[in-house]
């Protein structure tokens, strides 16, 4: 039995419709890159900033946060 149904989504980021191939993440190629360099981005922040807060780090970053809560709660980013 072969599926061939054509499997879309809405991209959580720009709306586009993308095929999401199985992935959990709610995104479109494009915008997923986008999101894995913020989450980098995030990461090496806080490395470089052990003392800084959510809020300080989404001011520094210009990343949003409650983008950067939510990879807290996700357990994304090591507090
Ligand atoms: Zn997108």
């Amino acid at each position: 039995m072969t599926t061939n149904k054509l499997e879309v989504a809405n991209c959580a980021g720009c709306g586009k419709m993308y095929r999401p191939e199985g992935l959990a993440i709610k995104l479109c190629p494009d915008c997923l890159q986008e999101y894995e360099g913020m989450l980098r981005e995030v990461k090496e922040t806080i490395k470089a900033n052990p003392g800084m807060n959510a809020y300080e780090i989404s001011k520094r970053t210009g990343i949003s946060y409650s983008l950067i809560l939510d990879w807290i709660k996700e357990g994304r980013l090591e507090r």
